[in-house]
């Protein structure tokens, strides 16, 4: 899993850990984490309906 995640690791590109399937950002947002800023994003897999929570 490790080796696949970081096969296809750059931006825009994530691959649902459940079933492969390519993840759509269903929200992006900038967050503050301790004094710096972030983007956020929730990441879906429409396949499965798994969310992940991403912060950059
Ligand atoms: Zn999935």
């Amino acid at each position: 899993m490790r080796r696949i995640l970081s096969r296809h690791g750059y931006r825009g590109n994530y691959t649902c850990p459940r079933c492969l399937h390519r993840m759509v950002i269903a929200d992006k947002a900038l967050i503050q984490v301790d004094g710096r800023y972030g983007i956020k994003y929730v990441l879906h897999c429409p396949n499965c309906g798994y969310e992940e929570t991403r912060i950059e």
